[in-house]
């Protein structure tokens, strides 16, 4: 579904990677990117974030897309398959490379086994930074200590050291797949994206986005991460914990628990308005301040809370 209506200057986006269909978490974080959109008068992209073929069930992309238009979402423009984009994303590789922004980097996951671990997970420590003989390689990109800082308008000001905090990190993998710091960066400059909207597990990963616009020559757009949805267990909803998808009969009653999920109050007889009067009423209402600084929002069916 489409829409031609006059536009501010926002485009945000909704970039799902099509490993299963749409569960209650990604539903979340799309709803939040769109009510973001609207309430601003701006665009609103899809993203099909396909760069991990082995991971990707056929036929999720579809799903994901009529489940998106079962609960009445409608997004501008046509929707941007990231796998048809390799050669861009390759080229913006190689420029860093021939500039000595980014190496290649023979080490195995093996071979990392040993280095020291931080919050973003394995810190490289630097091992191929001054070349390697390994025939298959990753390409990493060099980083710095000094620190990169925003505003997330969600979650307030963030400051990472990369250098200590990740190491150079892998823009192209060893299996020739391009890295998702890189393809998101890529495409949210390629799409003219003025405003991030995702969910907060993303949160960790803006500096090293931010750092890879700044090398690009690429604009910063503005940041806004949402708690995530999770389970009883404190488990972020998500296909390894085995949320469901979506169901496929009226997408009412779960909307409302969207909205209800985001902060939003909802009078109770707005169940029985149509679809598109509940998204006219969630945009006009719209108001995700009750969520800043929240990280969680704990998902059953019949209770909600936030953390
Ligand atoms: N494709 C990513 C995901 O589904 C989201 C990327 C983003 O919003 O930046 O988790």
């Amino acid at each position: 579904m489409t829409t031609s209506e006059p536009s501010s200057g926002y485009v945000g986006r909704f970039a799902p990677s099509p490993t299963g269909p749409l569960h209650f978490g990604s539903l979340l974080a799309a709803a939040a990117s769109y009510l973001e959109a609207k309430a601003a008068h701006g665009r609103w992209l899809v993203r099909i974030e396909d760069i991990d073929p082995p991971r990707e069930p056929p036929g999720a992309d579809t799903e994901i897309l009529r489940a998106l238009e079962h609960y009445g979402f409608a997004w501008d423009g046509p929707v941007l398959y990231q796998s048809r984009e390799a050669a861009r994303h390759r080229a913006l590789v190689e420029a860093l490379v021939s500039r000595g922004a980014a190496y290649a980097c023979g080490c195995s996951r093996r071979a990392l086994a040993g280095a020291r671990r931080g919050p973003l997970g394995i810190i490289y420590p630097g091992t191929c930074r001054n070349g390697t003989r390994a025939r298959r390689t990753a390409i990493r990109v060099r980083t710095t200590d000094a620190p990169i800082t925003f505003d997330d308008r969600l979650q307030g000001r963030q400051t990472q050291r990369l250098e200590s905090e990740s190491g150079d990190f892998v823009i192209l993998r060893r299996d020739g797949l391009i890295a998702y710091q890189l393809a998101v960066v890529a495409d949210d400059a390629a799409q003219g994206v003025t405003e991030v909207v995702r969910g907060i597990d993303l949160l960790d990963s803006t500096p090293r986005q931010i750092h890879l616009q700044r090398l690009l020559g690429l604009r910063t757009p503005a940041y806004a991460h949402f708690p995530i949805a999770v389970n009883a267990r404190g488990e972020k909803l998500g296909k390894s914990t085995g949320a469901p998808a979506v169901s496929l009969g009226d997408p009412r009653p779960l909307l409302l628990a969207l909205l209800r999920a985001l902060g939003q109050s909802v009078p109770a007889d707005l169940g029985s308005a149509s679809l598109a009067s509940i998204w006219a009423f969630a945009t006009r209402h719209w108001d995700p301040g009750g969520l800043a600084g929240r990280r969680q929002v704990l998902w059953m069916p019949e209770k909600i809370g936030y953390r």
